[in-house]
């Protein structure tokens, strides 16, 4: 049994301290914030699981291992927080994500169903179709309740025996002893360490600190009458041809989210917070205006923001140095595969899984 010290209690950290405890180690999570904390990435009403990942076969491949995993925690938690609501991605142009998405499913015969331009009006009429779009689905896909997840997960993870300490901030970690210096002066240490703190992971992280670090605002919406049925018993959307504009539908008591990659941009959590702009719901709605019908109709409700580190290679980055592996560059990306990242980062700890496997792994390779 070994002492494992985990910096940052999001959907990583706390399903490292979940896998550790379930190995029988003796656990410490440390958590600047509370725990759960709803200021930090993993937090919101849900975060799409989905085949889907354009030309990256490699993640592809990785989501069937991460529903096993999120199947083992549905039993440990005893409920499901996930609604299989099918996903699509839809074509628009030759070579865009769709096509390369589909050229993957194909490489690594990944069962799906291409639907043409007339099956795709029907299941989804609330999009505006070019001539030539066509539709791909694959599944299982679709929301998971994020914020249910993590509440859930730090329950489980404290029934577990893990010594929770939120409201501790870690300013100081020495890899080499896996030892972490809190801001009060308290030094802790353990037999190994993960440093899994989302978009804040240069901190501590010295070769993390040129990550960039991204701000992403979601908008909730009230679809209009004529097209609520469509999208709340339809699929999710993934991608609309290179648009970026992606949806959640609205099951089980949440609601619609629109989401939109260009609205990205560069972010300072710690100084922008976590409110809206003034007039930022227009701006995400008015990138869904080419795809979406009548989307004046559509009544903002709120926003969600939130922060992660994403650079130009899309790749989550796990590095490790003396007795501590931290976790980088979780993108927008990384909750799907939170459970099966703790379950792979405990291997590791446990020498069941080598350094450069996990690395490799989790870059997708
Ligand atoms: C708007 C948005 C939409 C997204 N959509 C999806 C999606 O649809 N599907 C998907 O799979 N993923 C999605 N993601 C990505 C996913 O949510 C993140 O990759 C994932 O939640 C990262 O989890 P984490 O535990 O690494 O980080 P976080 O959840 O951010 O947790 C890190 C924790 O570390 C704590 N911390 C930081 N520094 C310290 C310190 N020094 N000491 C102690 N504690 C510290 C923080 O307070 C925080 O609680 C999205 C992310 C955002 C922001």
């Amino acid at each position: 049994m070994a002492r494992v010290i985990v910096i940052g209690a999001g959907v990583v950290g706390l399903s490292a301290a979940r896998a550790a405890a379930r190995g029988g180690h003796e656990v410490v999570l440390i958590e600047r914030g509370p725990i759960p904390n709803p200021h930090q990435a993993s937090w919101d009403s849900h975060r799409m699981i989905r085949y889907h990942y354009g030309a990256a076969a490699g993640y592809t491949r990785m989501v069937t291992e991460a529903f096993a995993a999120w199947d083992r925690l549905w039993v440990e938690i005893g409920a499901t927080h996930f609604v299989d609501t099918g996903a699509i991605a839809i074509a628009e142009t030759e070579g865009d994500y769709v096509h390369r998405t589909l050229a993957a499913f194909r490489e690594v015969g990944l069962p799906h169903r291409v639907l043409d331009r007339a099956e795709t009006a029907k299941l989804c009429p609330q999009y505006k179709l070019l001539p030539q779009s066509f539709g791909v689905m694959a599944g299982p896909g679709g929301p998971l309740f994020a914020d249910r997840i993590v509440r859930d997960l730090a329950r489980l993870v404290e029934t577990l025996g893990v010594t929770m300490m939120p409201e501790a901030e870690v300013v100081a970690i020495d890899p080499g002893t896996a030892a972490a210096t809190l801001a009060d002066g308290t030094h802790i240490r353990g037999d190994s360490m993960i440093v899994s703190t989302g978009a804040w992971c240069g901190g501590l992280w010295p070769s993390f600190a040129g990550l960039p670090v991204i701000r992403q605002a979601l908008c909730y919406v009230e679809p209009p009458a004529t097209y609520a049925g469509a999208w709340n018993e339809g699929p999710a959307l993934v991608a609309f041809g290179d648009n970026g504009g992606y949806t959640l539908p609205g099951v089980e008591g949440t609601q619609l989210k629109f989401g939109y990659g260009a609205h990205r941009r560069p972010g300072r959590p710690d100084e922008e917070g976590w409110a809206g702009k003034p007039g930022e719901e227009k701006d995400i709605l008015a990138g869904f205006g080419r795809f979406v019908h009548d989307i004046d109709q559509y009544r903002p409700l709120r926003l969600q923001i939130g922060y992660y580190t994403m650079d130009a290679t899309r790749e989550f980055h796990v590095e490790t140095e003396g007795r501590t592996i931290a976790v980088g560059n979780c993108d927008g990306q990384m909750f799907k595969f939170g459970p099966l990242m703790g379950e792979k980062l405990i291997a590791s700890v446990e020498g069941r899984l080598s350094a450069t496997d996990l690395k490799n792994w989790a870059a997708g390779r």
